[in-house]
């Protein structure tokens, strides 16, 4: 066995917070200059500098590089031989994202209730989710996700019959809908299977895979490059303006499903695309 101190938790879950909407991810960044090179629309062009300009500032100046530092949402792979100093492993996590949010002056963007609506003051409580795994090993994914969005993500039961057409049509049918809501450039995290609860955790984990990272099979990866080849077609383009460049990656994880049944979720990610981990 194997323990973890969870003031550890605390100060790694701080510093996750702070850095993931402070600093954008040197693979996005690359991509997006990537993308400068795709992008055929001049208005597409200067978008896509000033995001990266955007993303200059604010490394260098210490600040958010967009203003809605969103909800924490905390992916956790903690090892069957992995015990804490002392209870409260939920709290722990929760107490990094509140001094995170606050030493970072991070926008507190959550609502004790969803009708009510009262701010929580510090940004919590976050969500998260935890696999156990075989191992000592404790992984911890911090993500930020604005609601511009994840307010555009969606889920549909399928006919099994619709097949990939009609997992296709939902997703380019989403994404138009989107515009320029998500602030594209996007990222695309496809579930496909499970069942109603399971397939967006499909599609959230597809989206936080990493960056130019390909599915584990062919068949899929075919797929993801024909889905971000058919998005891209759609002409919506960097921040809606027109162009070539709407979507970035397009990511699938699939799951075994009933007979009956054929899930679908369509998480869009916006262009800030925050999220760091580590292993303790
Ligand atoms: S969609 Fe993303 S980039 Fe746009 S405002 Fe929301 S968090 Fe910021």
């Amino acid at each position: 066995m194997r323990t973890v101190r969870l003031e550890k938790i605390i100060e790694t879950v701080e510093k996750l917070a702070i850095e993931s909407c402070y600093i954008a991810k040197k693979e996005m960044t690359e991509k997006i200059d990537n993308a400068l090179k795709i992008e055929t629309s001049d208005l597409g062009k200067h978008v896509l500098e000033k995001l990266l300009e955007n993303a200059q500032i604010a490394e260098k100046e210490w600040i958010p590089y967009c203003q809605d530092t969103g909800v924490a949402i905390i992916f956790v792979e903690l090892g069957e031989e992995v015990i804490f100093d002392s209870p409260g492993f939920i709290d722990a996590l929760n107490e990094g994202v509140r001094r995170g949010y606050k030493k970072g002056y991070l926008r507190k963007s959550i609502v004790n209730d969803p009708l009510r609506r009262e701010n929580t003051g510090d940004n919590t409580p976050a969500i998260v989710h935890i696999k156990l795994v075989k191992g000592d090993r404790l992984r911890i994914k911090f993500c930020a996700r604005g609601s511009g969005s994840e307010n555009m993500s969606k889920v549909k039961m399928l006919k099994p019959a619709e097949g990939w057409e009609g997992i296709k049509s939902f997703v380019l049918e989403t994404v138009k809908e989107a515009g320029p809501n998500p602030c594209p450039p996007i990222i695309i995290g496809l579930g496909i299977g499970g069942n109603l609860e399971k397939v967006p955790l499909l599609a959230k984990n597809a989206l936080y895979r990493g960056i130019g990272s390909e599915h584990r099979e062919t068949f899929y990866t075919e797929k993801e490059k024909e889905l971000l080849e058919e998005i891209n077609n759609l002409g919506i383009g960097p921040q809606g303006m027109g162009g070539r460049v709407t979507a970035l990656e397009v990511h699938i994880e699939e799951a075994p499903c009933h007979i009956g049944s054929l899930p679908v979720a369509v998480v869009i990610e916006c262009h800030a695309h925050r999220y760091r981990e580590v292993e303790l």
